[in-house]
């Protein structure tokens, strides 16, 4: 995986600078975590905020994957829309997870300010804009978020969404103003940081090489120390690995890499003005205006570990394709994340059994659900919170193995072909209105000059012909006829 980063590796909790620490003697804690990425941080730091005595245990160190590579685009809820999760769990329970995932939200602004993480470089505005037109679709969706899931959202018009992004690629917006973006990789150590300052210990290079959780106090071991605590935290998302191999398989892994562009100049406010983050409607393309001139991108996706600097021509040529008028953009870092998919694209988080605990599975959209999850695990295992149960619907289901890995890419890939498909087909539908309105004017204006009237078009072929307007009878037969 690249070791590049965008942001600022400066300051008191860049791996380069901090030494890390290892464990290297036992311990006794009251909640032992197991990855110290957005998952385990969370719930550390809540943990330590509300009194706990907390280790956290991470194989490399903080950030090393996902975690440590992401856009830092902070949404209300979950990799799975909206009408799914009514379908599967009912509205008001869906309600209830909406509004989790919004305090989830809440609980990044409130940590995420230049006070205590300062460089993170907070800004507002979330646009999702759709590959295809889809305005009444739009517009059923604008009214359930804003009426009955009480989030603020704004609906775009295409020409809107062209105003800002100039683009054919996309019709309608739906924009959320509370959404906001920060310095991915700044917030987990910032995290880091939080967790520390409250209590927390934080030992890197310590992989979890075994558990057990059986009796009142587990044992966790790794290759130097052991430990004993009331709750182990499993955060590890795909690596877990040894400890709860298990467990790792009921996830999906997914790759997904992201690139930063060379400064852009002038070029890049001609072709794009709007500040925040935008994602399309399929989950292909995130993307956001960074430093003023330039882009970060996010879009190709394996499910096998593949050296990000390969995409770096990928990237460039899909910015290309979204902003054709860019012309040459050249690509300054690249780098990449692994994700943990579920099948059922819900996050998993609750007991497995008394005093093991999960929070994993988090997808593209980890910010304000690990945050949510941190502080549900914490306040449950402290003040016995038992809102973790919403989420029991979503069991665990094994992810197929390598056979899941490929049947997963290519799902993947068949999705990113069928919404490049039915883009197309908008854009040409849209093509064809405006070369159909242009030739009505030049015939009104032909017609116009020559003084005639006029003639009824031919339908295209396939298309049916209109019914022959019959002449009103001379009776008065037609009107009030029934
Ligand atoms: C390119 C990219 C862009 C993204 N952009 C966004 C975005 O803009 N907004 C958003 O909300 N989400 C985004 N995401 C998703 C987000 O990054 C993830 O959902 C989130 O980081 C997952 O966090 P995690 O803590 O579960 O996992 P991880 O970050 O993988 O952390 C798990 C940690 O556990 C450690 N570990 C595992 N097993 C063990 C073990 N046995 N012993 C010790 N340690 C162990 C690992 O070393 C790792 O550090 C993006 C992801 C990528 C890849």
């Amino acid at each position: 995986m690249s070791e590049t980063f965008t942001s600022v590796t400066s300051g008191p909790d860049a791996p380069a600078l901090r030494e890390r620490s290892r464990l290297s003697f036992d311990l006794d804690v009251d909640i032992a975590v197991v990855g110290a990425g957005l998952a385990g941080l969370t719930v550390a730091l809540e943990a330590a905020r509300l009194g706990a005595s907390v280790a956290v245990l991470e194989g490399r160190h903080v950030g090393w994957n996902a975690s440590g590579h992401l856009l830092g685009t902070v949404m209300p809820g979950f990799g799975l829309p909206i009408g799914e999760l009514i379908a599967r769990i009912g509205f008001e329970d869906t309600r209830e997870l909406w509004s989790l995932s919004k305090q989830g939200a809440d609980f990044v602004r409130a940590n995420a300010t230049e006070e205590l993480m300062p460089g993170i470089a907070p800004s507002e505005g979330a646009l999702e804009v759709s590959n295809v037109e889809g305005g009444d679709e739009m517009i059923s969706r604008l009214q359930m978020l804003g009426e009955d899931f009480e989030t603020e959202v704004e609906g775009w018009q295409v020409d809107r969404v062209r105003a800002e992004l100039r683009t054919d690629r996309y019709f309608h917006g739906v924009y959320y103003p509370k959404a906001f973006q920060i310095d991915g990789r700044k917030y987990v150590h910032g995290l880091a940081a939080l967790a520390r300052r409250a209590g927390a210990r934080i030992f890197e290079d310590t992989p979890v090489v075994s558990i057990d959780p059986s009796g009142i106090r587990k044992r966790i071991v790794t290759p130097s120390a052991r430990l004993r605590a009331s709750h182990i935290v499993l955060a590890g998302n795909i690596h877990l690995g040894a400890p709860l191999r298990r467990l790792s398989e009921t996830l999906l892994p997914v790759w997904r890499y992201a690139a930063l562009t060379a400064p852009l100049g002038e070029r890049l406010a001609d072709v794009m003005t709007f500040q925040g983050s935008v994602t399309d409607n399929d989950g292909i393309d995130h993307f956001r205006i960074v430093d003023g001139d330039r882009l970060m991108w996010a879009s190709p996706e394996t499910t096998w570990a593949a050296r990000p600097q390969r995409f770096a021509p990928a990237i460039a040529r899909r910015i290309r394709t979204i902003f054709p008028r860019l012309g040459r953009v050249d690509i300054a870092e690249v780098w990449g994340g692994a994700m943990g998919q579920t099948v059922h694209g819900m996050p998993q988080i609750g007991q497995l059994r008394k005093g093991l605990w999960v929070t994993s599975g988090f997808g593209r959209q980890g910010l304000n659900t690990s945050a949510m999850a941190g502080q549900l695990i914490a306040r449950s295992i402290l003040w016995g919170d038992e809102r973790w149960r919403l989420f029991s619907p979503f069991e665990l289901v094994w992810a197929g193995g390598r056979t899941g890995r490929a049947a997963g890419y290519m799902i993947g890939m068949w999705e990113r072909g069928s919404s490049a498909a039915a883009g197309a087909l908008a854009r040409y539908r849209e093509r064809a209105r405006v070369q159909e309105r242009i030739h009505e004017a030049r015939l009104a204006e032909a017609n116009r000059q020559a003084g005639t009237r006029p003639q009824p078009r031919r339908p295209p072929p396939g298309r049916p012909r209109p019914a022959r307007p019959r002449p009103p009878a001379a009776t008065g037969e037609g009107e009030g006829a029934s």
